[in-house]
């Protein structure tokens, strides 16, 4: 699979992609990482990426034509993709949704904007979708679309070399996972629960659902309207 991300700083992408799980699978080849750089769509002297806001108020906006003669190009000499805005005002970007992206999609393109973000004629003509990755604001798409390269590529076949840690994990049954221990069994006095060394396979199971589910409880109560067959909300 294909990820393209279009970018002011595609170092950045670059040097965050070449690790642990995503490194090894790009080194396999099941995952491509592109960075394409926008500046080298601008046409000024400066390079100029923004500008003023029509209508006033603080901060730049990132032009329009740049964000969308870099995605021309790429889409020329890549091929078509799901092409995917990053924005604090996007839809969430939750575990469905990466199941979702990692089955529909061989190539995504990712936009990732900068200042007060990207002229919005981008997301609404030349963009399939606008994600964000929580409520919260940074100042730039670069992180939030490497979260999308991460959480997308490691459901892909065989990137993880366990598939049956996936299905175990927070957030595909609406539960967050498990508490989890290794050796030793005793740090500082302080020991793992003893159901785990017991060999008892039906324990152990139950002691892990329950645990999941106080952990869930505790954490994010939230979840638990979806388990119990309430709104499964995947917006
Ligand atoms: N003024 C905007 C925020 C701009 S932040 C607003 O109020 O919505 C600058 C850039 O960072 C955005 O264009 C987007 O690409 C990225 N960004 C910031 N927070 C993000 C988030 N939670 N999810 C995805 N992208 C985000």
């Amino acid at each position: 699979m294909e990820f393209h991300v279009l970018t002011i700083f595609p170092q950045l992408i670059m040097q965050a992609v070449d690790y642990s799980i995503l490194g090894r699978a790009m080194k396999q080849g099941i995952v491509r990482v592109f960075a394409h750089d926008i500046r080298d769509f601008t046409h000024d002297r400066h390079r100029t990426t923004d500008d003023e806001p029509f209508g006033g108020g603080a901060g730049m906006v990132m032009k329009v034509e740049p964000v969308v003669q870099c995605l021309e190009y790429a889409v020329s000499k890549y091929g078509p993709g799901r092409v995917i805005v990053m924005s604090a005002a996007g839809r969430l970007f939750k575990q469905a949704v990466a199941r979702e992206l990692a089955s529909c999609c061989d190539r995504l393109y990712l936009i990732a904007g900068h200042y007060e973000g990207i002229d919005e004629r981008v997301t609404e003509h030349f963009a399939d979708l606008e994600l964000s990755i929580g409520d919260y604001v940074l100042s730039g798409g670069e992180y939030p679309a490497l979260v999308v390269i991460d959480a997308v590529a490691r459901l892909l076949p065989d990137v993880l070399g366990n598939r049956g840690s996936l299905a175990q994990e927070s957030h595909e049954h609406g539960l967050l996972e498990y508490p989890q221990y290794t050796r030793p069994r005793d740090f500082r006095g302080i020991g793992v629960p003893q159901v785990l060394l017991s060999g008892n396979h039906a324990a152990i199971r139950k002691f892990q659902m329950e645990a999941a589910l106080q952990k869930t409880r505790r954490n994010r109560p939230d979840l638990l309207g979806e388990v119990n067959g309430g709104q499964n909300d995947e917006d």
